[in-house]
């Protein structure tokens, strides 16, 4: 299966890339492993200092060319590659499911992502407004502009290793930027086949190294590339770890930084809520790509008057839920990518124990028949009467859902800010009135970048912008007015009056 995506995507042949691969990892190769079967699947040659080196300054040449075409036009190149990852969507998706092990739909559910934003970034190519102001001036006009920034150096994920890309690229390639990519390691081949696929469109519309690939470990590559001053804005998405040291690094420098960190979700259920909705949307939400999201909901704060009867629903459609092989159908928990992986999980399980947390159901890794991966068990967790479970204020990336209750929706508000990440929040209430709480304006309700009424915290459309606050980094993309961080702005006066008027009144004569 992966063989026949690959050769559909033309990576097979791929001189850095074997499908037959020997021996362990060295500084110049990755041996990449399916989390399925804990197998190799293939290994990648990597890129060094000299390779990132010559890629840049291939990019840097190609945005300088990039940057003189009309933006309405540069729209159609990604309407171009939109068009080619819907030819192709399904031998991507396949490689996302070998490579990472998300479920057959929540991959093609990812690639589809990418067409949904280049879609977007087609449109907002003839929308890159600038804004006109009244000059205090006689004479005078002002306006705004916003301009190509530069090669945008992007480092993604493993676990949304095709759209995080894509959301960065598609905007950037219409902004007039070009792109240089960074993967996960734990994630090349998808990162292969997407930049591929972008790369043979827009090469055959005559726009060469439009998007660049380098591939290569953190101190090799990751390291010299965020400390490179041809690239104006790294775009970092990753745990808090990595993006405070991108931060600093690319802050050392002046550059900018569009960080999307970890999350640390929490999901609200007042005691008017539809416990049934809440329960559905709390289990896609918690299980969904094996708590590999971001956005996954980590934390429950449960009205006390609803709490036994939310966790039974949820307890009982724990034990329904088919965990296998990702790629046959019927399966909706995959494994967990890697085997670092799963003893995160049960580091956290063994923490929340001996803090008194009591585990409902779950816990455990799981055997899958034929499959020798990394597979756990979806885990809900209820936390001592006291509320207090610190292992809880961590993101543990794993499907772990610890359960606090509350009385007042006061409380449960602070509860639901108090963790250092602030990317995603939801509130389940038929009481209009709370949910506009919830959703202040004056800023006192949830704390984070993505707020919602009556649904899970996962699984964001790309039309709103994306990102979270506090130690999610503040960074925002896709949808909205998000691509302003791939631009600069340039405020631009013009004297038509033929005498020199100084601003403020100011005489000098
Ligand atoms: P990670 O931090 O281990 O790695 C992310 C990327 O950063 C990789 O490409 C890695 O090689 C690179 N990197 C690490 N150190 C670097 C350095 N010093 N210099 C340059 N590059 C460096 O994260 P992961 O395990 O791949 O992904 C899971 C994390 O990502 C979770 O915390 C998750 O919440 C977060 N995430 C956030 C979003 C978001 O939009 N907020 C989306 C997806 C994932």
């Amino acid at each position: 299966m992966l063989r026949q995506a690959l050769e559909e995507l033309g990576i097979a042949s791929d001189p850095r890339v074997s499908l037959d691969p020997k021996g362990s990892a060295t500084p110049e190769l990755e041996i990449v492993h399916s989390p399925t079967t804990g197998q190799p699947l293939a290994s990648v040659r990597l890129d060094n200092a000299e390779s990132l080196e010559r890629a840049i300054d291939r990019s840097h040449a190609a945005f300088l060319r990039w940057r003189e075409v009309p933006a309405p036009v540069r729209g159609q190149v990604v309407r171009a590659i939109g068009d080619e990852f819907r030819r192709h969507k399904r031998a991507l998706g396949a490689i996302v499911t070998a490579e990472v092990g998300k479920i057959v739909s929540e991959s093609e559910g990812e690639v589809q992502e990418t067409i949904d934003i280049a879609d977007f970034a087609v449109g907002l190519s003839r929308q890159l407004y600038g804004l006109t102001m009244p000059s205090e001036r006689p004479g005078h006009a002002m306006r705004e502009q916003w301009l190509p920034l530069g090669p945008i150096g992007v480092i993604s994920a493993f676990n949304f290793p095709n759209a995080v890309w894509a959301w960065n690229a598609m905007v950037a390639a219409v902004c007039g930027d070009t792109v240089l990519w960074k993967p996960s390691l734990l994630a090349p081949l998808t990162a292969l086949a997407s930049n591929h696929l972008a790369d043979r469109v827009a090469r055959r519309m005559g726009c060469e190294d439009l998007f660049t690939l380098v591939i290569g470990r953190d101190d090799a590559v990751g390291e010299r590339m965020i400390a490179d001053r041809r690239l104006p804005l790294i775009s970092a998405t990753g745990s808090c770890r990595m993006g405070k040291r991108v931060g600093e690094v690319v802050a050392r420098r002046l550059g900018r930084t569009l960080l999307e960190l970890g999350g640390n979700n929490a999901a609200i259920v007042h005691e008017d809520a539809d416990l049934e909705l809440a329960a559905r949307a709390i289990l896609f939400a918690a299980v969904g790509t094996c708590g590999q999201r971001c956005t996954t909901t980590r934390r429950l704060i449960v009205h006390e008057k609803v709490a036994d009867a939310l966790v039974s629903k949820l307890v009982k459609a724990y034990g329904s839920v088919k965990i296998g092989d990702p790629a046959r159908e019927g399966t909706l928990v995959g494994p967990l990518v890697n085997a670092r992986a799963v003893e995160a999980f049960e580091h956290a399980i063994a923490a929340a124990r001996q803090q008194g947390g009591t585990v409902l159901v779950g816990g455990a890794r799981a055997t899958v028949e034929g499959c020798a991966g990394h597979f756990v068990q979806p885990t809900i967790i209820r936390a001592p009467a006291s509320n207090r479970l610190p292992i809880a204020q961590d993101e543990t990336f794993a499907p772990i859902l610890y359960v606090f209750t509350y009385r007042s929706a006061e409380d449960a508000i602070a509860m639901q800010n108090g963790v250092m990440q602030g990317l995603s929040s939801a509130i389940f209430t038929s009481n209009a009135a709370l949910a506009e709480r919830f959703l202040s304006p004056a800023g006192s309700g949830s704390d984070c970048g993505l707020a919602y009424v009556n649904m899970g915290t996962s699984g964001a459309e790309i039309g709103g912008a994306f990102g979270g606050e506090k130690d999610t980094g503040g960074g925002r993309e896709s949808g909205s007015d998000s691509w302003k961080a791939y631009m600069r702005r340039q405020t631009c006066s013009i004297n038509f009056s033929g005498k020199l008027e100084l601003a403020q009144g100011i005489r000098f004569e």
